[in-house]
This record gives C-alpha cells, structure tokens and sequence, in this order.
C-alpha cells in the first residue's frame, strides 16, 4: 500500500522529521475561505511518481493566483489519475536538494539505505551518470541501528559539516519508521536545505508492507480504506480475455498461450493454492464486473487446490451467466470428481492448455 504523501508527513511529523508548513484542501472544499499572504507551493496527492514533471506541482503567490492553480489541478489528471486532494506548502528557498531512500534488498535479504547529493532528480539517472554520488549502506537487522551508522552515511556523502548532525538525525529517525511500520520502501526526494542552512522533508513517500497489515492500524490510511479486499491476485490488463489459474508461474503461462493465439489477456488471476469453490465464485465475478471480457480462460493444476472445488465454483457462476464464453482446463487433485461436475452440467474441459485456448478463441 502507497501512502499519500500528506499521510507520509503526517507520520514524519510525529517522528520529528522536519517537514515544511501545510494545509490540505479536498475537491469538494470551498477556497475563497482560505486567506493567504505567501508564496506557497500546490501538490497534486496522487500515488503516481513524477508528479512534478507530469504538472502535479504548481506555485502561487497570492489568492487569486492560488484559487485559479488549485482549480487547474483539481479538474486534471495526472498520469491517469484524478487530483482528489491538493497539499499546500510554504514555499521554502531551496539552496540544496539531497536524496534519502531504504529498500528492502532482496538479494542481500537486508534493508539498503541510500543517500545522493544529487536529489530532485531521478536516482537511476544519478545512479547511471555519476555512480559515485550514491552511497549505500546495508542495514544489519540483527544489530540495533545506532546513530553513528547514520552520521557514517552522510559523511561518506561528505556533506558539510553543519548540515551532518541535522541530515543523519532525519536518516536515523527514516529508518524507525521503515522498522516500525513495516514499510517496504520510504524516500524522502528532495531533502532540501534551505538558505538558511535548514533542512526539510519536501517530499515524502512511504510504501507499506500489505502482508504486514495484520500487525498494524492501517485503517487511516486513505489507499487501506478505499482496497477491495480479494482473496486472490487480481490485476486488470487492457486485452478481452480473463485468464484465471491457481499459481503465479501457471497464470502466465495461461497468458502466454493466449499471447501465442493472438489474443490479449483481459486480466491476470491467480486463485493461489488450497482456493475453495468460494474463492473461484468471487474470481470469476470478479472478472466479469469487466465489461471488456469476451472469454474466460480457465487454468487449473490441481494439488493442494482439488478440482472438485474449482468445478463447483465454475458450475455455480456459469449457471447465472449462460451466454458467457469460456475453456476449462483442469488437471491433478480430484480431477475425475471435478470433471465429473463439469460433465453433469455440460460444460467442456481440456486437458492441454495450449488446445482449451484455441477452443475458446473458436468461439468468440
Ligand atoms: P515529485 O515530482 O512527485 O517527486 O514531487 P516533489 O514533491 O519532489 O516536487 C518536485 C519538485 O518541485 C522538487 O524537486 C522541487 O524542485 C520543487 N519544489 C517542491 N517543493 C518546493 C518548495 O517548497 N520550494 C521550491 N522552490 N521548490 C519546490
Ligand atoms: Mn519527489
């Protein structure tokens, strides 16, 4: 789950990561109540990055000016997504822009810092023009995370002396906040400092772990609130033709055959292992709430998932859609039970599914 980045600063806030001055103004809020007597800076909340560059960051210096640019950004969209809520900051004089950022590294299996002098831009063209502006710093998670590790980061960086206390304090609290909540990503670009030598969070992005939900009260957060919660992996594609099956590698495969068949796949679903007749009710409705589907491409390989349970599922669903047109393949687990139920209800099954796709591709 991404969080806005008002709820990100919100949670710097309490942490004590300075952030500049705000106010957040929704759609529907009435704007010729809001008095305003300095240059402040209107950010588009979007989960979308580069918002800057796709026109989701605008400045104004007065009322009018700040009414007419508030109203711009709330009838646009930035990178398809519609402007719901605006985040209005003091517009503060930047002299420096840094970049902070902790991943999970999968392949060290331990949380990586990074940090870069050269922030507002985008890391992967620092990391691809000037490599030796990024500094990494592999957390040991069995240790306790101490300030000087922070400190170490930044003078690696070789920052000034006076900004190295207050820029490895923001590193040192990022990382209590990566732990606590259980994020999977948190990046803070730009890390400004000021002409004054201050230094803020002008931006703020914080990735949650969903799988580490349960731990937490994610409630407040507007993404957590708004997420259908699916028993499955369900994610929507822009081709005609669902494609269903119990496990990751399987799905895809399921995709590539009707890739091979010249068809585009309408949606990626992976029911996983174990799913009951249940489970297969709610994905195939699931797939038919879009109305671009014109087939269902059924993919099953039953072992701890009983084709019983699959077919019961299908049987169930099929009876109040009739005209919908699919293929079933199904193989393993109770596979004579389960095509038995098909059979009694006449519904076809393959057991290649190279030949259930060509047969449902036949049909539309
Ligand atoms: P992003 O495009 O979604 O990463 O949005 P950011 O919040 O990072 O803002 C993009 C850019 O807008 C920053 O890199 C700054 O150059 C500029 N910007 C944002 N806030 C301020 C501010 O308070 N003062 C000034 N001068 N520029 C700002
Ligand atoms: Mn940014």
């Amino acid at each position: 789950m991404k969080l806005h980045e008002y709820e990100a600063k919100n949670i710097f806030k309490e942490c004590g990561i300075p952030v500049p001055e705000s106010f957040l103004v929704s759609k529907e809020d009435d704007l010729t109540n809001i008095d305003l007597n300095k240059d402040v800076v209107l950010k588009a909340q979007v989960l979308v990055g580069g918002r800057g560059k796709a026109g989701g960051i605008l400045f104004a210096s007065n009322k009018e000016e700040f009414i007419k640019k508030a109203e711009e950004l709330f009838n646009k969209e930035i990178k398809g997504e519609k402007v719901e809520k605006i985040l209005v900051e003091e517009k503060l004089p930047i002299e420096k822009e840094y970049y902070v950022s902790i991943i999970v590294d999968r392949d060290a299996k331990k949380p990586l810092i990074i940090f870069s002098t050269e922030g507002g831009v985008d890391i992967e063209e620092v990391a691809e023009k000037n490599p030796e502006k990024i500094i990494k710093y592999h957390v040991d998670i069995k240790k306790p995370f101490l300030p000087y590790i922070a400190r170490w980061i930044v003078k690696e960086a070789k920052l000034p002396s006076n900004e190295i206390g207050k820029v490895a304090d923001i590193i040192y609290k990022l990382y209590k906040i990566f732990k606590e909540l259980d994020a999977t990503m948190v990046e803070i670009n730009p890390l400004i400092i000021t002409k004054n030598g201050d230094v803020y969070a002008a931006d703020a992005v914080i990735h949650l772990d969903d799988d580490a939900a349960f731990k937490h009260n994610y409630e407040g957060f507007e993404e957590y609130k708004n997420k259908e919660k699916l028993p499955f992996a369900y994610v929507e594609l822009d081709g005609d033709i669902a494609v269903i099956g119990n496990g990751a590698g399987l799905t895809l495969a399921s995709m590539d055959v009707i890739n091979n068949l010249g068809r585009k796949p309408a949606c990626f679903l992976d029911i996983g292992g174990g799913a009951e007749a249940e489970t297969v009710k709610l994905a195939l409705k699931k797939v038919l709430e879009n109305k671009n589907v014109k087939g269902i491409f059924i993919n099953i390989l039953g072992g701890i998932t009983r084709c019983d349970e699959v077919a019961k599922g299908i049987v169930d669903v099929l009876k109040e859609h009739p005209n919908i047109k699919f293929a079933v393949r199904m193989m393993g687990t109770n596979e004579e039970i389960g095509r038995k139920i098909l059979e009694e209800h006449g519904i076809p099954y393959e057991t290649s599914m190279e030949e259930a796709g060509r047969k449902l591709i036949e049909q539309l």
